[in-house]
C-alpha cells in the first residue's frame, strides 16, 4: 500500500523554498511551513491539475522541484484551480499559461483585482490583469481520466472558497476551510454562520484523508470526521461568544462601521 513521504526539501533555495511530498501515486504536494500556502498537483491520464499557485516568492522553487524531481514542465500543466480569492493561493497564478479556474465569487475578485479581499497589495504582490476562465459552481466536476475531482462550495473564510473532493478515493483538499488542530480565520466577504453550515456539509461526505491550504494533512476517517466536528463546535462557540457580546453592549454605544470608500488604504 503506497504511504505519503517526503520527496525532497528544496537544496536550492533552502528555507525559502518548499519541501516535495508525495501523497498518492498521483499527488503531490509542495509544502511551506509559510509564507505563502501548499500547492497540490495530480498527474492525470487526461489532465495534470494544479491546486492553488502558491505564493510568488516561492515560484522558483516550485519550479525547480517540478522539473528536476516530478518530470512535468510548466507547459504540461493543463488546468490550475485557485480554491479560493486570497492572495498567498493566487500570486503565481501569472506564471501559468493555461486555464484557470476558481468558484464564481472567487472568480470575480481575481478578475476585478478586488484587493480589499484578495490583499495582494497589503503583501506586496501585483495582482492586476489575472484572469478566471471557468467560474465554478457547486458540483462541477473535473475529470482528469485516472482522478474526478468534484467542486464544494464551503464558503466561510471567504464567500468564494471550495473544497475539491475525490469521489472514488476519498480525498479532500480543503484550502483554508478545514485544518487540524484549528478552525479558519474569517475575512473580509466571509462568514463565520457559513464557515459552519460548510463544515456541516463535509461531515455529510466520507473523506479517509484531507491535504489542505495549510498545516499538517489528515489522514484517517475517523480522524477526519473528528477534526470536522471539533471545528463545528470551536465556530459555533465562536460565534455565540461575539453574539453574548453584542446582546450586552447598549445599542448607543454600537459605532457604525465606515464605508468601503472611506477606508484608507492601510486598511486593505
Ligand atoms: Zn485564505
Amino acid at each position: 500500500m503506497f504511504k505519503p513521504h517526503l520527496i525532497k526539501e528544496d537544496d536550492l533555495y533552502g528555507k525559502s523554498g518548499y519541501s516535495l511530498n508525495h501523497l498518492t501515486p498521483n499527488v503531490y504536494q509542495f509544502y511551506t511551513a509559510g509564507p505563502g500556502c501548499h500547492v497540490y498537483l495530480i498527474v492525470g491520464d487526461e489532465l495534470n491539475v494544479l491546486i492553488d499557485t502558491g505564493i510568488i516568492t516561492k515560484f522558483n522553487s516550485f519550479n525547480y522541484l517540478l522539473v528536476t524531481e516530478i518530470g512535468l514542465k510548466l507547459e504540461e500543466i493543463n488546468l490550475v484551480i485557485n480554491t479560493h480569492e486570497h492572495f498567498d493561493h493566487i500570486s503565481s497564478n501569472a506564471y501559468f499559461h493555461c486555464i484557470t479556474a476558481a468558484h464564481r465569487w472567487a472568480a470575480v475578485k481575481i478578475q476585478y483585482s478586488d484587493e480589499l479581499i484578495t490583499k495582494g497589495k497589503k503583501w506586496g504582490v501585483d495582482l492586476t490583469d489575472l484572469t478566471v476562465n471557468i467560474w465554478f459552481e457547486d458540483r462541477n466536476i473535473i475529470d482528469l481520466g485516472n482522478t474526478i475531482l468534484k467542486v464544494i462550495e464551503t464558503p466561510g473564510h471567504t464567500s468564494g472558497c471550495i473544497c475539491l473532493y475525490e469521489p472514488f478515493k476519498h480525498y479532500l483538499f480543503s484550502g483554508d476551510t478545514l485544518f487540524q488542530g484549528r478552525i479558519t480565520n474569517i475575512y473580509e466577504s466571509g462568514s463565520i454562520s457559513e464557515y459552519i453550515n460548510s463544515l456541516q456539509i463535509l461531515n455529510t461526505f466520507k473523506i479517509d484523508s484531507v491535504y489542505p491550504g495549510h498545516g499538517n494533512y489528515i489522514i484517517g476517517e475517523e480522524l477526519v470526521k473528528k477534526e470536522i466536528e471539533s471545528s463545528i463546535t470551536n465556530a459555533k462557540m465562536e460565534l455565540e461568544t461575539f453574539i453574548s457580546r453584542i446582546k450586552t453592549r447598549p445599542l448607543e454605544k454600537v459605532k457604525i462601521p465606515p464605508s468601503l470608500y472611506d477606508r484608507k488604504e492601510e486598511d486593505l
